[in-house]
C-alpha cells in the first residue's frame, strides 16, 4: 500500500498522488502507454522530483527531493480528502463529519508518533 501510494482529490490541486510521505501532481501522460503518467512534487518550485506511475501504482523515481518528506501536509490533505468523502456520502452534520476527520487525523498522528520511536523505554506498554 505504502510502497504503491495512493490518490487524494482536493478541491484546490485536483487529484495528488501520495507516494512516501511526498506529494505530487499530475504533470503528463506517456503518448506511447496511457496508463503510464508523470508525476512531479508539489513544491515543483524549488524541487526537480519527478515519478514515473504506471496503473495508478508507484513505478520509480526519476528524480530525488531536495528536501524531507512533510508527513503534517499530508495528513491534513487526507483529512481533507476524507471530509469531502465523507460530506458527499453521508448525511450527516457537517459537525459529525469534523469530528470524523479529526479523530482520524488524531489516531493517524499517534500511530505516526509510535512507528517513529517503536521502543519507547520510557513508557511501559501493558499498564495503564
Ligand atoms: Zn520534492
Amino acid at each position: 500500500m505504502e510502497e504503491d501510494g495512493e490518490f487524494l482529490k482536493t478541491q484546490k490541486d485536483g487529484e495528488l498522488f501520495v507516494h512516501k510521505n511526498f506529494l505530487y501532481s499530475i504533470n503528463s501522460q506517456s503518448k506511447k502507454d496511457p496508463n503510464l503518467k508523470f508525476y512531479t512534487c508539489v513544491e515543483r518550485k524549488t524541487c526537480k522530483a519527478r515519478i514515473h506511475v504506471l496503473n495508478n501504482k508507484f513505478l520509480k523515481m526519476v528524480t530525488e527531493h531536495n528536501h524531507l518528506a512533510d508527513v503534517a501536509k499530508v495528513e491534513a490533505k487526507r483529512v481533507m480528502t476524507y471530509c469531502k468523502q465523507q460530506a458527499s456520502a453521508s448525511q450527516d452534520a457537517t459537525s459529525r463529519i469534523l469530528q470524523d476527520a479529526l479523530e482520524l487525523l488524531v489516531s493517524e498522528c499517534i500511530c505516526n508518533f509510535l512507528l517513529q520511536f517503536p521502543e519507547p523505554s520510557n513508557f511501559r506498554s501493558h499498564q495503564r
